[in-house]
């Protein structure tokens, strides 16, 4: 093992140095580098920032479908033909009864997704009406995925008390018309400045997967350190939730690789092993959490995960502890019960088994 560089590595992160492309592409691509000592010198720099905390995050799609962009990478897009279930806006009770359903299971962080290019004046005073409303009955920290927004429109949310805008960036500059043509990755970045001149704390990632370089990665990783991004989502391209798109060069140990390339070049942010963990990571998705300090629980935008068990269990067995008001112990015996009455859900290729039903989308339903 080439102990001089991992060191290094950790060094020089936890002394707040940018990695050099040379040292980031080892990360990335030198086989001679074992994935161990990689794990190691970025789980350094988690610990020394994150503890052995995990944060739990639940997104609600709080809208699904129907949407007019084009991004190659999604089930809701205008030309996918994923076969998802659509809905206009839930109501507002629906999504009080879910941010409560997803405080009980042990959620730090609750975000909220819209599909759609971006919100009008009154989807922003909706947005702004259940922020208040979530914040003033959870100690929950709460996220908005509202597609692109502008400066005034972010400025009313964080009045409403909005802790983080949600907006990836996805992938690097180049690599951005070969994903969608009908918003540009300077309209992204956009929205980024846009959250950051309000005041709210940045969520912006990836998703890994789609044709981008190795050295396209290191550019991603380094932009959204410049944004000083709070919040780094991981994603790994999910077929079923990408159409057409089939996800390129992604094996565990390179996804892993990804992981630990973010959190050496973005050694405070919060870093979230996200979609696709369960099925790019798969026996290996444990590993995810030595550089990654947080993850999505029940899975992801129209996507199954591992069920809510599995992850918790995962957790504790690890090692790590849960940063949530529920102690993990309970957390794990309360969803310990409820198995015996939900399906078992076996990730697998088979897309119609992996798209998430009606009921998984809109869980306060079920307690109609
Ligand atoms: S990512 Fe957002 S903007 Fe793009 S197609 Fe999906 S919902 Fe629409």
């Amino acid at each position: 093992m080439d102990f001089a560089f991992y060191q290094q590595l950790t060094e020089d992160a936890l002394a707040g140095r940018l990695l050099d492309d040379e040292m980031a592409l080892r990360v990335l691509c030198d086989e001679e580098l074992d994935l161990i000592g990689l794990l190691h010198a970025a789980y350094a720099v988690r610990k020394a920032h994150h503890g052995n905390k995990v944060q739990v995050h639940i997104l609600n799609n709080a809208q699904n479908g129907r949407c007019p962009e084009d991004c190659a990478y999604c089930a809701q897009a205008r030309d996918s033909d994923v076969d998802i279930t659509d809905y206009p806006l839930k109501s507002e009770q629906e999504i009080l009864d879910e941010a409560r359903i997803a405080y009980e299971s042990g959620a730090f962080r609750y975000c909220m997704v819209f599909a759609g290019r971006g919100p009008n004046d009154q989807r922003i005073a909706t947005l702004a009406r259940l922020i208040q409303r979530i914040k003033a009955t959870w100690p929950l920290e709460v996220c908005v995925s509202p597609g692109l927004l502008d400066a005034d429109k972010a400025r009313v949310l964080a009045e409403a008390g909005l802790d983080r805008l949600n907006h990836n960036l996805n992938t690097s500059r180049a690599n951005y018309p070969h994903i969608c043509t009908t918003h540009t990755y300077d309209d992204r970045l956009q929205t980024l400045q846009a959250a950051r001149s309000a005041g709210l704390q940045v969520c912006s990632g990836l998703i890994a997967g789609m044709g981008e370089t190795p050295q396209e990665l290191v550019e991603l990783a380094r932009t959204l350190r410049e944004l000083g991004a709070e919040s780094i989502p991981v994603n790994f391209l999910l077929p079923f939730e990408a159409g057409k798109m089939q996800p390129r060069n992604l094996s565990p140990r390179y996804c892993l690789r990804i992981l630990c390339l973010f959190r050496l070049m973005n050694p405070r942010a919060e870093l979230r092993c996200a979609a696709g963990r369960e099925f790019h990571l798969r026996s290996m998705q444990v590993m995810g959490l030595y550089p990654a300090n947080s993850l999505f629980l029940e899975g992801y935008l129209n996507s199954r995960g591992s069920n809510r068990l599995d992850t918790l269990r995962m957790i504790r067995e690890a090692g790590f502890e849960i940063e949530s008001d529920q102690p993990l112990d309970e957390l794990i015996d309360q969803a310990d019960q409820a198995q015996g009455s939900s399906e078992q859900i076996e990730l697998t290729v088979n897309r119609r088994a992996a798209i998430k039903s009606k009921q998984e989308l809109r869980p306060a339903l079920r307690e109609q």
